[in-house]
């Protein structure tokens, strides 16, 4: 469990140095109730936070809109002047809080000619992979596993670890190096709805299925039918340890690393806007200089997970920018 805690949404197997940060990484939140390394599952979904979040600031009076794709951030004389959207509406504005991926904002968004060279060098140079799939099921039961049967809280509530050891782990990064997807994918598996009624009807589940790895040039072609075939053996490895599994499935999707960029912004499919790697925590993240939430615009300033204390939903990169505006007000 600690391994794959070192290897979530990383390119590194179990034996590639530098894991270790990713590990404590994953062990130093909580939820609050006291001790470190514990998950939280919002009531809803991952919607749940969100949705929460936009009903405090509008009863702070902030207006939110979505499905407002940003096209271009707006600068003049070296000071950030509002964002121009896809549809050509346009905002003005003295701060804008950038939270899109670094490559996104610095490279698509701001025009060139307003950042240092070597700032824009650093952004370029920005490592991003990913070999991560999101597998999703409705489920019409819950899964029987033939080493512990009937329900048991502890087993159904908690977190399954599809990985049997640290070989079958590192097994499945070497093939994506490789350049193939795993043979035996590992997956970091929760059920929340046996937690959550809202998210199945009754009796029914949604299982979540993280897994690692396909090779991280999958990001530049959606590998429809690889990913299908990928996910089926993340099936048989389930239905070996759980007969009746794969009849259980009333439905699937598999979000991989194309579809994590093109429809989701995370560039490469990375899942913390840039890979935890040493030379990418920090003061270098995402680029020396601007580790402390600003960037070469006045005005302008960024709290995506490339910065520090991201990834994750953790809120410290919000917290932290909203403290830096302020200091700068
Ligand atoms: C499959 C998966 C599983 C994960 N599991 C966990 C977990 O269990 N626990 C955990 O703590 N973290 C987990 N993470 C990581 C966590 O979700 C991220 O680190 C976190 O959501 C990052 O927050 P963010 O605000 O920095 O960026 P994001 O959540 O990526 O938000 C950036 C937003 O910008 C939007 N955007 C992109 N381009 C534009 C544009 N041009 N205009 C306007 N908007 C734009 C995107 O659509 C997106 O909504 C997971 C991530 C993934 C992908």
């Amino acid at each position: 469990v600690l391994a794959v805690s070192g290897v979530i949404g990383t390119w590194a197997g179990p034996r590639s140095p530098g894991t270790a940060y990713v590990m404590a990484h994953h062990k130093l939140g909580d939820i609050g109730d006291g001790p470190m390394g514990t998950w939280g599952f919002p009531e809803g979904g991952m919607g749940g936070v969100t949705a929460a979040m936009r009903a405090a600031a509008e009863q702070f009076g902030a207006t939110v809109r979505t499905s407002a794709e940003v096209a271009r951030i707006d600068v003049r004389d070296g000071r950030v002047r509002g964002v121009t959207l896809r549809d050509g509406d346009s905002y003005e504005a003295d701060v804008v809080v950038a939270t899109t991926h670094p490559k996104l904002t610095f490279l698509e968004h701001v025009e060139r000619a307003a950042l240092p060279e070597d700032f824009v060098t650093a952004i370029e140079r920005w490592k991003t992979r990913s070999g991560t799939v999101k597998v999703n099921l409705a489920l019409d039961r819950l899964p029987e596993f033939t080493c512990k049967p009937g329900f048991d809280p502890e087993v159904h509530g908690g977190t399954i670890v599809l990985a049997e050891s640290l070989d079958d782990l590192e097994g499945a990064f070497q093939d994506a190096v490789a350049g193939r997807p795993a043979a035996r994918p590992f997956a970091d598996i929760c059920i929340p709805s046996v937690f959550d009624p809202t998210l199945a009807p009754p009796g029914k589940h949604v299982m979540s299925m993280f897994t690692q790895w396909v090779p991280h040039a999958y990001a530049a072609a959606p590998h429809a039918a690889e990913l299908e075939a990928y996910a089926d053996r993340l099936v048989a490895r389930m239905e070996a340890l759980a007969p009746g599994f794969t009849a259980s499935i009333l439905g699937r999707q598999i979000i991989g690393p194309h579809e994590m960029e093109t429809r989701f912004g995370l560039v490469g499919g990375n899942i913390f806007h840039g890979e935890l790697s040493a030379s990418q925590l920090f003061h270098m993240r995402p680029a020396p200089g601007y580790a402390d939430f600003t960037t070469p615009v006045r005005g302008l300033y960024q709290a995506s997970s490339a910065t520090h204390g991201g990834g994750g939903v953790t809120g410290i990169p919000a917290l932290q920018v909203v403290k830096r505006i302020l200091k700068d007000t």
